[in-house]
């Protein structure tokens, strides 16, 4: 077993043997992140591009591990997904939005939502729509003040299943809208089949929308796109105001980014709320 061990090892450079190393520890501290309390949610505020209301805030998870630290999303939620771990913690993730919207309302805070991500191995599962109705039973929140947020990809890898939970989902009455709209590789069909609510352009038009000619037309079509379709349009990753004042003029309805507010934790949220006078 020795030798075998010795020569297994010799098809390894070491940058992937350490690649792996680092990836199975990731996964192995992500196997006990929830139940140890390490994932907490973020919310990042959603506001009206005419006015500055409020329109929702959206849930963002975070990751603080003893040993690897702050790990982001984007380096956590593949792993989760390919370890089936989403699924719990995705529940989580739906669980905690609603208890904190409901939360916010018992202390005066009212008048918008909360949306989630929801990742397409969570959409393939058959408890997910009785999950979800379930937290909004158990929060008391109105099912319309939850929204879901769902990607393009993720809509073509499960288009069977999709159409059936998408459907069921929007029986509830929460709110559908289609994250980083633009990037995926789809066709435009699934606008027809699911009945969606809103589309969030890509903040990578966003980023560059007033130097990029082709950039600023795209998020142009986009907002058109969506109105003709009778459906709401949200900017996301809107840093500047330069930005803001650009997109409001071209009507889209609402807008997200650092020009507003960073992801921020609950507590820091009430009082950005309160500063606000929401
Ligand atoms: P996303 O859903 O597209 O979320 C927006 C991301 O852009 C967030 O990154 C947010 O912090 C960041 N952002 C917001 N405003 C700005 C801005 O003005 N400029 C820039 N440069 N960035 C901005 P974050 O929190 O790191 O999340 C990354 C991705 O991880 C999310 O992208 C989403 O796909 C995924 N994710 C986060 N939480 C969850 C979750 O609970 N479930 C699932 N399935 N995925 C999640
Ligand atoms: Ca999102
Ligand atoms: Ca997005
Ligand atoms: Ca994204």
């Amino acid at each position: 077993a020795k030798g075998a061990g010795r020569d297994a090892a010799r098809f390894y450079e070491p940058a992937i043997e350490q690649l792996v190393q680092q990836r199975l520890l990731l996964e192995q501290q992500l196997r006990h992140a929830l139940q140890a309390g390490e994932l907490s949610l973020h919310y990042q505020p959603r506001v009206r591009a005419d006015g500055h209301g409020v329109v929702g805030v959206e849930a963002l998870l975070r990751w603080h591990n003893a040993v690897l630290g702050e790990v982001p999303p984007a380096a956590f939620i593949p792993v989760a997904e390919e370890t089936g771990l989403i699924r719990p913690i995705g529940a989580w993730v739906i669980e905690q939005a609603c208890a904190q919207l409901a939360a916010w309302a018992r202390q005066g805070l009212t008048g918008f939502g909360v949306s989630v991500n929801l990742s397409s191995v969570q959409l393939s599962e058959p408890g997910l729509v009785e999950h979800v109705r379930s937290c909004i039973a158990a929060s008391g929140i109105a099912a319309h003040a939850l929204e879901i947020e769902i990607t393009e990809s993720l809509l073509m890898d499960n288009a069977p299943q999709a159409d059936q939970q998408l459907a069921a989902l929007k029986g509830l009455g929460v709110g559908l809208a289609i994250d980083d709209f633009g990037t995926g590789y789809s066709s435009l069909a699934y606008l027809k089949r699911f009945s969606i609510d809103k589309l969030k352009i890509d903040q990578s038009f966003v980023r560059d929308m007033l130097t990029d000619p082709t950039d600023l037309a795209i998020v142009r079509a986009i907002v058109a796109l969506a109105h003709t379709l009778g459906l709401q349009v949200v900017a996301e990753g809107v840093e500047t105001g330069h930005q803001a004042a650009q997109l409001a003029s071209m009507a889209c309805d609402e807008l997200q980014g650092y020009c507003f507010a960073r992801p921020m934790p609950a507590v820091q949220l009430e009082r950005w709320l309160r500063t606000r006078g929401a």
